[in-house]
């Protein structure tokens, strides 16, 4: 993961499930989740930034659970992730350049949560410190992004990316994709 940078900022993890799985969730609870693709959403503000957050989703190196993420991810293959470094961590929430009202991550929930078919199996997924509406940081989708449909990803990648420019107000070449 060295070519994460430490900076602060957003992110998406795109994963598949290939078959459904029941899962205790920390404490919001027991469900099971059905095969698809999923998007999580989330931001990175702690020490080592986007390389120590992403990079640690990325790699699946969870021995102690912490975010509900840590939970599903190790049953899940890593398709691809996209970030957007946003410098300054104490506004993040807040981006006056960026005309943010709410932060970045939960427009970028509301965006992928928008898309046809998109479904939320766990509301509250990711989501507990949202205070921006969203029904989880963690999305569903269907027939979005299996890895067996390279062509379909690929498309859908570049579509993502365009939708998360425009929902933070960036340029689509601010938004790094993996
Ligand atoms: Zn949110």
């Amino acid at each position: 993961m060295q070519s994460l940078p430490s900076s602060t900022g957003v992110y998406a993890l795109l994963l598949a499930l290939p078959e459904a799985r029941s899962l205790q969730i920390g404490k919001i609870g027991d469900t099971t989740f059905p095969a698809g693709s999923y998007i999580y959403l989330g931001s990175a503000l702690g020490p080592g930034g986007i390389h120590a957050r992403l990079g640690r989703h990325i790699s699946g190196s969870t021995s102690h659970p912490y975010w509900h993420i840590d939970y599903l991810r190790p049953l899940c293959t890593v398709i691809g992730a996209c970030y957007l470094v946003v410098e300054d961590a104490v506004s993040i929430n807040e981006q006056p350049a960026l005309h943010q009202t709410i932060p970045i991550e939960c427009r970028w929930s509301q965006t992928v949560s928008s898309l046809p078919s998109a479904d939320i199996p766990l509301p509250g997924f990711g989501s507990s410190d949202c205070h921006a509406g969203c029904a989880a940081h963690l999305v569903r989708l269907p027939n979005g992004i299996m890895p067996d449909f390279e062509s379909v990803q690929s498309d859908f990648s570049t579509q993502l990316v365009k939708a998360f420019a425009k929902a933070a107000g960036v340029s689509a070449y601010d938004i790094m994709f993996l």
